[in-house]
């Protein structure tokens, strides 16, 4: 076992040099190695026919060659490299560009096998840099060769040496942990023969039953790990039954405006569950502006009806006394008390609102993280709501529920994520989408464009401005670094008031600014005292000026395209054409394709598929996002089927054996502790 936790240094012909680049793949043990996937896979395994070979179709040919090397150099940077082959009847050359120095390595009636792509010039059959070999090896050819994420001074035939030499070495050390009745019931392939097929595939087949062992043992303990993390009993919880009455549909008919469709179906889900004497446990996805608020508003609003409290919780000040203000609105024609919790209260003020709470004479509470805390205690607690969920841990959303006797919960977010991500980051939760914006919104118009055409962006604001209007200028993210991002963000702002906007009102905010600063610009900006904002990315959850219809973003390409949507969502919310004008320094292709998506599409989930489909599951999921364990093998594209079934049995396993001390899951509860350690979540098993 100690082999497997060994540092590859030590490793046989690896040494500090060759062990400090695998390092920057974040490959330090043998363990690592062992489950260093391939990215890709080159399928050299397919024998072909030259007589029937297609041009461009990639082939694996046993050739004898039959003439000398033969080399033209058509210009000077160029030359052209020609080995005369035969297969059965079929004459060929294997043709190499600016590889001259090949032309040794072939002698007349030699027998190799080769694999490249076939080209056809006239009745001229090329075989183009193939890779070869002599007959038997079975090396580079006439198999699936793997293809490895790479580092400078690391190749592919470096890699693929030391894993053979790994697996051959060490392999023995890997055990078993998947419990034997599960690989039974879905014929998992066993783990060491997973580990050689994912590298060294015998067939397309093995390859593909090696993935889908590894993809169902990674979603299994990934699984398994949020449900403790989430430390919720799993399956219906008896939970509080709320009243039926008519006085909802009283106050739904009082409404400034007529519910969508989709917010009453989403209400009638939510209504269903809260009558019902199970927990409710409900995520609600809705697109930036379709209209959340106003759901949270009428549960809580039933919650009060049966006498209990209602709290929900949001990521930020602004957005909690924003909540806060319409709450009031809302409910001003009936004797519910609501009260606004959130870290610069004076503690006089703080005081009064725990005691009150506690008395039960507060009925809805709205704040921030400082709901948590342990000196808040509620009288009745019957009703959670966390508003732009992916702003909380996973354990925080925990920590406020516990806060009551099993309240029912709600999870509010607008960062559209593909189903699968859903079902992986809030498996234990019940979805509901609110699918339809408003009616009469305003399309926002979208320009992805290059620095080249800043003035001309500059002078388009001044024009809105002096139209009344105002606008938003996003700071570019410079690097992880708030810091650095707070220094530019300064630096445009001094430009931008006292080069470019000199004769408009122009303020900045950041993250760094105390909370009081960060309200008063907010409040400047809301009652029309600032003309443009300029700021990082705080603004980017549910700040509400409907006179403001500019957002420019700069170095739109280093957001991510579900932020750059949020972003974007801020502007549109009046009766004003709105537009977003996304800034682009990159000329990557993929930058400019990622720029184009959200020039043409206007909806959430649209965007972040495409996104995740750009970007690949792994930099989607990775820490930074969602603070979970990187995925390496499951694909959440592909392999909903797998996640589905590692659900089931993670809730399976945990119904059994909660803390999972049983002998048979010893090494999975392992794996499990071992996946957490490095993503921030505190696993614990109790
Ligand atoms: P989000 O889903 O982004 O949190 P909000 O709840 O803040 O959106 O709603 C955005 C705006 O739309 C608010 O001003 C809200 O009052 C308004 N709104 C919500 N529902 C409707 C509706 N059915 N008809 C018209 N306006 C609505
Ligand atoms: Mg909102």
């Amino acid at each position: 076992m100690e082999s497997l936790s060994m540092n590859i240094q030590y490793i046989k012909g690896v040494g500090p040099k060759r062990a400090s680049r695998l390092k920057r793949l974040n490959i330090n043990t043998v363990e690592d190695l062992l489950y260093f996937v391939p990215r890709d896979y080159d399928d050299r395994s397919q024998f072909g026919d030259l007589g029937e070979a297609q041009i461009n179709e990639k082939i694996s040919l046993e050739v004898e060659v039959v003439g000398k090397a033969n080399i033209i150099r058509p210009r000077n940077n160029l030359s052209i490299l020609k080995i005369p082959v035969k297969n059965n009847m079929y004459n060929a050359y294997l043709t190499w560009f600016n590889q001259e120095y090949l032309k040794d390595k072939f002698s007349i009636g030699e027998k190799i096998i080769v694999n490249g792509k076939i080209n056809k010039i006239g009745r001229e059959i090329q075989i183009m840099n193939p890779v070869f070999e002599k007959i038997g090896t079975m090396d580079k050819v006439g198999r699936i060769i793997p293809m490895y994420p790479l580092t400078e001074g690391l190749t592919n035939n470096e890699v693929i040496k030391l894993i053979k030499y790994t697996i051959s070495e060490y392999l023995q050390g890997v055990e078993e942990f998947l419990p034997l009745e599960i690989i039974n019931k879905y014929s998992l392939m066993e783990i060491k023969e997973a580990i050689i097929n994912i590298h060294f595939p015998k067939s397309k087949e093995s390859l593909e039953k090696a993935r889908r062992r590894l993809a169902f043992q990674e979603l299994l303990t990934l699984q398994v790990g949020l449900f403790i993390i989430k430390n919720k009993s799993i399956g219906n919880n008896q939970g509080i039954k709320f009243k039926k009455t008519i006085e909802v549909d009283k106050f739904i008919e009082s409404l400034p405006f007529k519910l969508t469709n989709a917010q009453i179906k989403v209400f009638k889900e939510i209504e269903n569950d809260m009558e019902s004497d199970f927990q409710m446990n409900r995520l609600v996805q809705g697109d930036v502006g379709s209209g959340k608020t106003i759901v949270a508003i009428l549960a809580i609003f039933k919650c009060i009806l049966s006498r209990y409290q209602a709290v929900m919780m949001a990521p930020t000040e602004i957005l909690a006394s924003q909540h806060y203000e319409s709450f009031k609105s809302f409910f001003k024609d009936y004797n519910i008390e609501v009260e606004l919790l959130v870290g610069n209260l004076s503690p006089k003020r703080k005081e009064e609102i725990l005691l009150d709470l506690k008395q039960g004479k507060i009925d809805t509470l709205i704040g921030t993280h400082a709901l948590i805390q342990e000196n808040v205690e509620f009288n009745r607690l019957g009703l959670v709501i966390t508003d732009e969920q992916h702003r909380f841990g996973v354990k925080q959303r925990a920590v406020l529920t516990k806060k009551g006797d099993n309240p029912d919960t709600i999870v509010m977010t607008a960062t559209p994520i593909p189903r699968t991500l859903a079902l992986i980051l809030y498996g234990d939760l019940d979805i509901s989408i609110i699918d339809e914006l408003p009616p009469g919104r305003k399309e926002i118009e979208t320009y992805a464009v290059g620095p080249e055409m800043i003035e001309r962006t500059n002078n388009f604001i001044k024009k809105q401005v002096l139209n009344g209007r105002q606008a938003y200028i996003v700071c570019p993210l410079i690097e992880e670094s708030e810091t650095l991002d707070i220094n530019a963000a300064e630096e445009l702002y001094i430009n931008f008031k006292e080069n470019v906007f000199e004769e408009f009102k122009v303020g900045l905010l950041h993250g760094k600014m105390k909370s009081k600063e960060k309200d008063m610009i907010m409040e400047e900006f809301k009652n029309h005292k600032l003309d443009i904002l300029v700021s990082t990315t705080v603004i980017e959850v549910g700040v509400n000026v409907p006179n403001s219809n500019i957002m420019v973003i700069y170095n739109a390409e280093r957001f991510g395209l579900a932020q750059l949507h949020q972003l974007r969502g801020r502007v549109g919310r009046g009766e004003y054409q709105s537009y977003c004008i996304l800034i682009n320094q990159s000329k990557n292709p993929i930058s400019r394709e990622r720029m184009r998506i959200l020039q043409s599409s206007n909806d959430g989930f649209k965007i972040s598929e495409k996104d995740l489909e750009l970007r690949g599951p792994g930099e989607f999921f990775g820490t930074r996002q969602h603070g979970l364990p990187e995925l390496k093998v499951a694909n959440l594209f592909r392999d909903m089927d797998i996640l589905k079934i590692a659900q089931k049995e993670a809730i399976n396993i945990l119904n059994k054996d909660r803390e999972l001390n049983e002998e048979k899951y010893r090494e999975l509860k392992k794996k499990i502790e071992k996946l957490f350690l490095n993503s921030g979540e505190n696993l614990t098993f109790n």
